[in-house]
């Protein structure tokens, strides 16, 4: 396959803040490597009245501490354009196809279009529906849309949006982006299980006890208050990021990998899911807000959140899986703001050994055998194994086998934006959502929305820079568990 790629990017919101932190530093990483080089351009949208060296300028900014050198971002930059759109208006888009010719012709694009929907998805289906109308897509290359998250806000919402958009494109053109699917260990989950024979043989309820996933954030709100206030932590985390993570740990091995397969593998997944009547949804999910702590203000007081807020920054659940692999074995997750730290995490705990081989006693139990996979910030896995203590006897000790990437290889992996770019240019779909993963996500979450907006919360229930409510430590102890990361 030819390394080069030849595309036209047409970015809508690229004035704002993902366009600027990830979506520019990615595609000058991918120009450095060759992927891009003489036939891509870029074509900014968005409402200000920006002109071309304007938008260049903020381009190279964005760069700026990655660039080789100032020439060469100054050269990069060079295919940028700007236009100032209003999405709403189809001349707009009249003048946007003009300039997509022209830059066509300039770079020999083959026609291949990029739509980078990079703004708030009230406009998606206005986009979507303008650029097939308006004659934006071409017959000849590729037309590729990338939609940001959040897609829909419940299932209905979401199929309402799904719709609008599949008047103007197929499925299989369009990437609905979960970012996580671009992290390395979120990557290396199939890579572990189905790479190493001895693993996979007890991936299963035989041997192992409870799956622990973890997202958590130090930050609180910074300026995404409105945004959050509107979502809440089980929208804004569980419904993509979480269950994304729990379907990969927990999919049959698909027959390869490729994007029907694998989708298809974690779409039978979430379908699995048991859906809780109001009495399961209260007993198995705990919704938490935090309240101030020294110097650090409570959600509540956070800019552009209402003071009486019900919005949850943090929820646990133990989710069940209904197939013969997973029978009896609970998957709890948990993901919060303003933890006690960020980090991504997974726990596999394996059923405990009775061996009676060991002097083993109450203070100094043989501890089960579990396995870490460590998402971010670190990143690697250790696997948690009994030994005997130095001296006489068989009293139990544990030791860690272990392996952690170090910050130069962490920092020399691609950026997840880096890679799903480059998936969507190569055509790969395999690490985007596809349509049946979102609507049976939607359907699960829905269940446990539903339920908590008939009650209403007391919140706050958790100080800043906690592990959240203590019912999330609850939740597993009624089950005999305990969150193994338990800073
Ligand atoms: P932003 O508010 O910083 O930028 C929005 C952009 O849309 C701006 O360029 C703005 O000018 C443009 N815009 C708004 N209304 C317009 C209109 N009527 N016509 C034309 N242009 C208009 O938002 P953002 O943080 O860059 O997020 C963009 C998308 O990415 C959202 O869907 C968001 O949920 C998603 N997202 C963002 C992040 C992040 O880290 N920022 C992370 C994950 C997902």
């Amino acid at each position: 396959m030819e390394k080069e790629k030849k595309a036209l990017f047409i970015i809508f919101g690229g004035t704002g803040d993902l366009a600027r932190r990830k979506l520019y530093p990615s595609l000058y990483r991918l120009y450095k490597k060759g992927y891009l080089k003489d036939h891509f351009a870029v074509i900014g949208t968005a409402r200000r009245p920006w002109s071309d060296e304007h938008y260049q300028s903020i381009v190279m900014e964005t760069i700026e501490s990655i660039q080789v050198s100032k020439e060469d971002a100054a050269e990069f930059a060079s295919h940028f354009r700007y236009q100032s759109h209003n999405v709403n208006d189809t001349e707009h888009y009249d003048t946007l196809l003009t300039l997509a010719e022209e830059l066509d012709e300039e770079y020999d694009l083959e026609q291949n279009r990029i739509f980078y929907l990079s703004m708030s998805p009230q406009f998606f289906g206005t986009i979507s529906q303008h650029l097939k109308s308006q004659g934006l897509l071409t017959s000849s290359g590729f037309n590729r849309v990338v939609i940001e998250k959040p897609f829909g806000h419940d299932y209905e919402s979401a199929l309402e949006l799904n719709d609008e958009i599949t008047e103007a494109f197929d499925e299989d053109q369009l990437y609905r982006i979960d970012h996580y699917l671009g992290k390395e260990m979120v990557l290396n989950i199939p890579a572990l299980r189905f790479g190493n024979h001895f693993l996979e043989s007890v991936w299963n309820n035989n041997f192992i006890s409870n799956v622990q996933i973890t997202l958590s954030e130090d930050m609180g709100m910074g300026e995404r208050g409105g945004y959050y206030d509107d979502s809440g932590a089980l929208r804004d985390m569980v419904q993509n990021h979480v269950l994304q993570i729990l379907a990969l740990l927990a999919m049959e091995q698909p027959s390869s990998y490729s994007d029907e397969d694998i989708r298809s593998a974690k779409t039978t997944v979430l379908k699995a899911l048991r859906t809780y009547d109001k009495e399961n949804v209260l007993k198995n999910f705990v919704r938490g807000q935090y309240g101030p702590a020294e110097s650090v203000p409570g959600y509540r007081e956070e800019d552009k959140v209402a003071p009486d807020s019900q919005t949850e920054t943090f929820v646990a659940g133990k989710v069940l899986v209904d197939t013969p692999r997973w029978e009896g074995v609970p998957f709890y997750v948990r993901t919060g703001k303003r933890m006690k730290e960020k980090v991504g995490r997974i726990d596999i705990e394996f059923k405990s050994n009775d061996s009676h081989f060991f002097q083993a006693d109450v203070q100094n139990p043989l501890a089960a055998n579990y396995l870490t996979i460590n998402l971010a910030p670190e990143e690697g896995f250790s696997f948690q194994l009994n030994t005997k203590k130095a001296g006489p006897g068989m009293e139990p000790s544990q030791v860690a086998l272990s392996h952690h990437y170090s910050k130069e290889e962490v920092d020399n992996n691609p950026e997840a934006y880096e890679k799903l770019i480059l998936d969507c240019l190569n055509g790969d779909s395999t690490n985007f959502i596809h349509w049946d993963e979102l609507a049976e996500s939607w359907k699960y979450i829905d269940t446990i929305r539903k339920v908590w907006d008939e009650e209403e919360a007391e919140f706050p229930n958790y100080t800043a820079g906690s592990m959240g409510p203590h019912a999330s430590d609850e939740l597993l102890e009624k089950d005999g568990f305990r969150w193994i990361w338990n800073p």
